[in-house]
């Protein structure tokens, strides 16, 4: 795996709608853009990334492959839900949907051979739904029967990542194959060392040049990264930028604007984040633990 960035995507519409109506995505083209920017995240150091895209996220394996194969990048692809929970799961058994994950784990992705190897859940603003509920229980049997490590979406100003850790406590799950995400969203240090000491791994995967309004930005959240390597936790800190090539869920002119924003791409945080990491103390163990061991024990189940 090597230089590894915890959570990005590859291509973001909606479930089904390559599909349903294919002219709505330009396939070709987001294979040709991806291919070019991970060829270049790769010519920059990065090894592998976690897309972690899911079926109502509009998941397309095949042109993840072909942007994994024509740039060298590693995809590690994942199987589980987003926050777009399909109406069919509101009312469905928590076992019925983990042994859809499981198949994909197991048997691959439509058909296709390729298996995932992360289950992603998600929580946002307001906290764990009914629904949300039932697809955490889901994502840790699924990990319980497989293996397959979870990583989550949070709303971490609103301490989402309590929620889910109590959920999947009490499913049975061993923490060490849980990581919270989307956790430098809050300075919130007390909810971070609280998630960390019950063993669960953070995903400092939100970065950008230009903070949205009301979360920290990029500089702030590289702070949060030292003062928990300070505290001890550098063993269980991964990073990425929650990054795409086309996300089909924003205004064409808003993704637009934000690609513009970001002339580094996949790139920014070894450009801005991890320099600005050492100049202020953090040292070559800490960014090869963050970018390469952590990811790797991660995945690997290594405690
Ligand atoms: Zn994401």
């Amino acid at each position: 795996m090597a230089f590894t960035l915890s959570h990005e995507h590859v291509l973001i519409t909606s479930a089904g709608i390559q599909t349903t109506f294919p002219e709505f995505v330009p396939r070709d083209e987001t294979i040709e853009e991806g291919v070019q920017l991970f060829k270049d995240a790769k010519a920059g150091g990065v090894d592998t990334i976690f897309d972690l895209t899911t079926h109502d996220l509009g998941r397309d394996i095949r042109v993840v492959e072909a942007v994994s194969r024509g740039s060298g990048v590693n995809i590690i692809a994942a199987t589980g839900t987003w926050r777009d929970i399909p109406r069919v799961f509101w009312t469905a058994e928590v076992d019925e949907i983990a042994n859809l994950y499981v198949r994909e784990l197991d048997e691959g992705i439509e058909g296709t051979g390729i298996r995932p190897g992360i289950i992603k859940v998600a929580n946002d603003v307001g906290g764990v739904t009914d629904e949300g509920e039932i697809v955490l229980r889901a994502a840790a049997r699924a990990h319980q029967k497989t293996g397959a490590p979870i990583y989550t979406h949070t709303w971490a100003p609103e301490r989402v990542g309590d929620q889910q850790v109590k959920i999947f406590e009490d499913e049975g799950v061993d923490l060490n194959r849980v990581c919270v995400g989307h956790s430098n969203d809050t300075t919130d240090l007390d909810y971070l060392k609280g998630l960390l000491d019950k063993g669960v791994w953070i995903g400092l995967d939100r970065y950008h040049p230009v903070a949205r309004p009301g979360v920290p930005d990029w500089r702030t959240r590289t702070d949060t990264a030292k003062a928990l390597i300070d505290a001890g936790y550098g063993d269980r800190l991964m990073m990425g930028h929650d990054a795409q090539v086309r996300l089909r869920i924003a205004s064409k002119e808003a993704f637009a604007e934000r690609m513009r924003l970001n002339p580094d791409k996949f790139l920014f945080i070894s450009r801005n984040a991890l320099p600005y990491l050492k100049e202020n103390g953090g040292t070559d163990a800490d960014v090869q633990n963050i970018m390469v061991n952590n990811p790797r024990r991660y995945i690997e189940g290594a405690s």
